[in-house]
This record gives structure tokens, sequence and C-alpha cells, in this order.
């Protein structure tokens, strides 16, 4: 872990075991950081406010992030090893997972200069100006799907606004981040800047949401846990922003360009074996081209690839057991149910035994109803149902409690703007589809998606405040 610029166990000198999804076999172990560590890490953050941090200037700052921009890039393979090993997502995926979470450092630090308070006009004899200042010390609990994006896409904003930074990150997936803020120290960020406490959610994720000297949690994770940040957010009166998954549909009308709209919707369900928060887990088709387009979705999906790292296939295996027993809860329930299954991808025979490797599952006529058309699998699992018209698809897209993302898929440029509009969610893509997009675009959730946005520079407003200063001079 790294405490207040020191590579440190935890002060009880216990370990949780690192598992690698590939086998099932570990490999690896890493700190268990606790109530205590996260003390340190909250103090360290504090003092470093004070400090060397907090005495740099925007200009400084920026640059800093920038050289760690270039220290990632330099240290890619390295990172998407470690990665890959952890996650067990394949090696392409990984290395560009490095590439965007530099992004995210060239992005924010690019900004860090760029964003300033305001002069507002008031009554005669006065002079208001409106400062933007770092909340302070900013909470960061980190899911296992995207762990070193994830952690780029937090603290980057934090840290331009200069912010100090506590990292929780998954306990299933935590290596790339412990290295990242190693590379953080190697370019000479000041001790206390950035932060990071491993261990387990209950223990060290607790301790720092309930921590009584932080102002700020940023959250990615499942509802239940959103719920407990909020409550413990509620009870230090601390902002949080909360992105807690969804059950993001594609819209496909009659008139869509059918090869590319297919070929998207499956790329949207296997991305990282379909544990995406934005995952495409949602497919409603005009009903008097269903047949059609389930065909052609139907043959892509079949030729869908499962296997290892090295394999570099179109998915590895799901992160843990529980992972992988939950995904295939869900199939099993849904075959009992009678839904039925229009193709499956398939494991590569040659993965080893012992690890965790889900069959990625395309059902057909699925129920608005049924679990599978409105609870998030997190897998490679896509519900595929018809809809008669505009009404009825705007009708079924927002069905669910999630509301984060949606694709339309149709020519009619009229059709696009009002299905658009009518989406109740954070994003839309029309007639293309991506993971949350770019490290421009901002991003987040309504509903139980969550709230608050983070990605461009909204996250910059998102993780400051303001003061306003009212001068009379007469
Ligand atoms: P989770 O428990 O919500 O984990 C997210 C993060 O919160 C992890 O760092 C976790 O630490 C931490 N955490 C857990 N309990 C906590 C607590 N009481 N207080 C503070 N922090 C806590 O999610 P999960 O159990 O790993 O996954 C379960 C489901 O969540 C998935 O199947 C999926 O549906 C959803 N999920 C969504 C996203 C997303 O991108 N929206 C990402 C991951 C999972 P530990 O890992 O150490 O427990
Ligand atoms: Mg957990």
């Amino acid at each position: 872990m790294i405490i207040g610029g020191k590579a440190v166990q935890a002060q009880s000198g216990k370990t949780l075991e690192v598992r690698s999804p590939v086998d099932g076999l570990t490999f690896e172990a890493i700190p268990r950081g606790e109530a205590a560590d996260i003390d340190l890490a909250v103090a360290a953050a504090r003092q470093a406010l004070s400090g060397a941090w907090g005495k740099l200037s925007a200009l400084e700052r920026g640059r800093l992030m920038l050289k760690m921009a270039q220290h990632i890039l330099d240290h890619a393979e390295e990172l998407a090893l470690l990665e890959a090993r952890d996650t067990g997502k394949p090696m392409t995926t990984a290395r560009n997972d490095m590439v965007v979470l530099a992004r995210y450092f060239e992005f924010y630090g690019s900004a860090a200069d760029k964003i300033h308070g305001e002069v507002i006009p008031f009554l005669n004899g006065y002079q208001v100006n409106l400062l933007r200042e770092p909340l302070g010390v900013t909470a960061h609990i980190i899911p296992w799907n995207y762990p070193a994006q994830m952690m780029g896409r937090s603290i980057g904003p934090a840290l331009a606004m200069g912010n100090a930074v506590v990292v929780k990150p998954a306990e299933d997936a935590c290596l790339s981040c412990l290295r990242i803020a190693e590379l953080a120290l190697e370019v000479g960020f000041p001790p206390g800047a950035l932060n990071i406490v491993s261990g387990l959610g209950e223990e060290a994720g607790a301790a720092l949401a309930k921590h009584p000297d932080i102002n700020f949690i940023s959250f990615t994770g499942s509802n239940e846990v959103g719920v407990l940040i909020q409550q413990a957010a509620a009870l230090n009166a601390v902002k949080c922003v909360l992105e807690l998954g969804g059950k993001s549909p594609h819209l496909v009308f009659s008139d869509a360009n059918l090869e590319l709209a297919a070929s998207t919707v499956v790329r949207g369900i296997i991305q990282n074996t379909g544990q995406t928060c934005t995952a495409g887990s949602r497919l409603l088709v005009q009903s008097d081209f269903y047949e059609e387009f389930l065909s052609l979705v139907a043959e892509k999906f079949s030729r869908v690839r499962v296997g290892t790292p090295e394999m570099n296939l179109d998915c590895g295996p799901v992160v843990n057991l529980s992972q992988q027993q939950r995904v295939n809860k869900y199939i099993a329930q849904a075959q009992q149910d009678g839904l039925k299954i229009l193709a499956q991808g398939q494991i590569d025979p040659n993965v080893p035994n012992g690890g965790y490797y889900v069959t990625p599952t395309l059902f057909g006529q699925v129920p608005a109803e049924h679990p599978l058309a409105h609870e998030e699998v997190f897998g490679p699992v896509l519900a595929a149902m018809p809809f008669v018209d505009e009404a009825h698809a705007i009708a079924l897209a927002n069905g669910t409690d999630y509301g984060l993302l949606a694709a339309v898929w149709t020519e009619n440029g009229g059709r696009q703007q009002r299905v658009a509009k009518a989406l109740k969610c954070g994003q839309v893509f029309v007639n293309s589809f991506g993971a949350g997009g770019g490290v421009e675009l901002p991003f987040g959730g309504v509903k139980r998606s969550g709230h608050g946005r983070e990605k461009g520079f909204m996250a910059l407003e998102e993780m400051s405040t303001t003061k306003t200063v009212i001068h009379f001079h007469g």
C-alpha cells in the first residue's frame, strides 16, 4: 500500500490471497488494510493539503499529471500483464485499458489550469469573485471490472483540482492500482497526495466511507453497497458520486444499418465478459424484422470465443467464483423458465481447469417482466425482445430501475432526436455504442444507476467546490 509517500504493509501484518480467475489458483498476497490503516491514509492526505501538494500551482499539478501519463505509457505492458493476471481479461483489452488510464491523466492534467472561477456583477461598490477550490480529502472506492481505468477516471479530476486522494481498490483486483500509486511516487507526486489502502470492502472500504475527515466519496460498484456509501456520506454531510451499473438497451428500428448494428450489439455485451456497467444487455428490436435481425446477431454471437488472457480471444473468465455462479444461475434459471437460447459462444477446450469461465448466451423473446429483462447479470448474457413501434420501444427501454446508457439504431433523423430525448439515462449513442464513451464525455446515471457525473469537465466541477468572495470597496 502507499501511505504518506511510503510503501507499507498493513499495521496488523495481515494479508489477503490473490486468486487468478484463469485457473482459480492463488499467486500473490496483498496487504489487508483495516480502519487503522485508513486513519493513517486520511491523515497523510490531510497533511499533504497543507504541505507540498497543497502549495503546487494548478500548472505544476497539471505538469505532474502529464508526466504521470507518460510514465504509465512507459509501463503499459507491465501494468497490462498485472491487470490480465488479476482479472483474466484478454491481453488486448488489458493493453487498451492502460492507454485509457494514461489518457485520464493526460486529459485532466491538461485541464488542471483551464478551469477557473468567475467574476459576478453585483451592486455598485462591490467586487464579487467566485473562487474554485479543492474539496479536500477525497475517497475513491474502485470496482474490479476495470481497476486501472476506474482508478484513473476517479482520481484524475480529483488530483487536477488539488484534492488529496485515498483509494480503496477491490479485493479481487488491485494489483494494477497498487502499482499505479507507486508510479505516481516515481514521477514526484508529493507524499500524501495519492494514498492507497488495499483490503476488504467491509473493513477498509467501510472505514474509509464513514471516516469523519473525508470531504467527498466517489464510488462505483453494486447497488447494495452504493446505498451504504450514501448513508455513510450523509452521516458526515459530504457529497458522493455513485455509479451503480445498469441494464442498458439497444433500440434497433427496421431502417437501421443492420450489419453495423448487429456487430456492435454483440461487441457491446461480450466486452470484458459482460462485466461492464454500461454493457448493452438488452436488445429491443422492431417486430417486423425481429427474426431477420436476430438471426444475424445469433450468427455473430455463436462465433464468440472465451479463453485465457494469452489466448487473447473475445472474452476471458469472469473475475471470481461467485461471479461465475451468479452468471450461470441466471442462464440456468432462464432455461428453466422456458426462455429460448438463440446462440452461445464457446469456451476454448484448452483453458485450465478451475478457472471461472462462463458461456456467452443470447436469449430471444424475453418477456419484459422476466428477471433477465431488468436485472443486471454482469456477464455475457444478452436478452432480446421485440417492440411494435417507437412508443413501445421507449416504454420498454425506460422500464427498468436503471438508467445509465442506451443506443438508438435508425436512419430516421427525427426519430433519432425524439427517442434520444425520451430515454431516461445518462448517455445515449445514436448508431454507435461505447462503454461510457471517451474520457471527454460526461458520464453517469439516473434512477438506480446512481447520480453525479464523471469524465469530461463536469467531473472537475463534481470534485471541487466554490467560494463566493463579496468585497465592498465603496
Ligand atoms: P461491490 O461489493 O459493490 O464492490 C465495489 C467496491 O466497494 C469494492 O472496492 C468493494 O470492496 C467495496 N465495498 C464492498 N463493501 C463495502 C462496504 N460495506 N463499504 C465500503 N466499500 C465496500 O461489488 P462486488 O461485490 O464486487 O460486485 C457485485 C455486483 O456489483 C456485480 O455483480 C455487479 O452487478 C455490480 N458491479 C457493478 C460495477 C459497475 O461498474 N457499476 C462494478 C463492479 C460490480 P471489496 O471488493 O473488497 O469487497
Ligand atoms: Mg465485494
